[in-house]
């Protein structure tokens, strides 16, 4: 994908998941979740997770945050619904690497490699992760922990 249709293609999908955020809801049934917040900015969210056996049976979030937060977060759980613990870790180490520039494994992120077009935005780019960090954290506690981005 070249430079500018990347950017186009950001700009698009960022816009349309802020504007109609899938899976944003709370879970009642979540058997872990978290909450991420990113102070430089002012984002918020709470994600929930509902794992059967090492599967992500659902996942969803809540909260409020800038355009890019809210976009990352809808992404995120499209891409983590029926994913293994193991497939989404990868998933979430391939969206580190692309955002910090690092070589990455493009076939595990397919659409979420729109993503990395906050590269050109730096300070956005906490705004990018904080959803993936809340869900990292989640996954590895099954009480409520609270995760903020430095
Ligand atoms: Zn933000």
């Amino acid at each position: 994908m070249s430079s500018a249709d990347l950017r186009d293609l950001y700009q698009q999908v960022i816009m349309d998941h802020n504007k109609k955020p899938r899976n944003f809801h709370e879970m009642d049934d979540a058997n872990h979740f978290a909450h991420g917040n990113n102070p430089l900015c002012g984002d918020a969210l709470v994600v929930y997770v509902k794992l059967t056996d090492d599967v992500i049976e659902d996942v969803s979030f809540q909260g409020s945050g800038c355009a890019i937060s809210v976009a990352s977060a809808s992404l995120m759980t499209e891409a983590l619904k029926g994913k293994t613990i193991a497939e989404a870790e990868h998933i979430y180490q391939q969206v580190h690497k692309q955002m910090t520039g690092d070589e990455f494994d493009a076939t595990a992120l397919g659409k979420l490699e729109v993503l990395s077009g906050v590269k050109e935005f730096p300070a956005r780019v906490k705004c990018a992760t904080l959803s993936w960090h809340t869900m990292h954290t989640a996954m590895d506690n099954d009480h409520d922990v609270s995760v903020t981005t430095e």
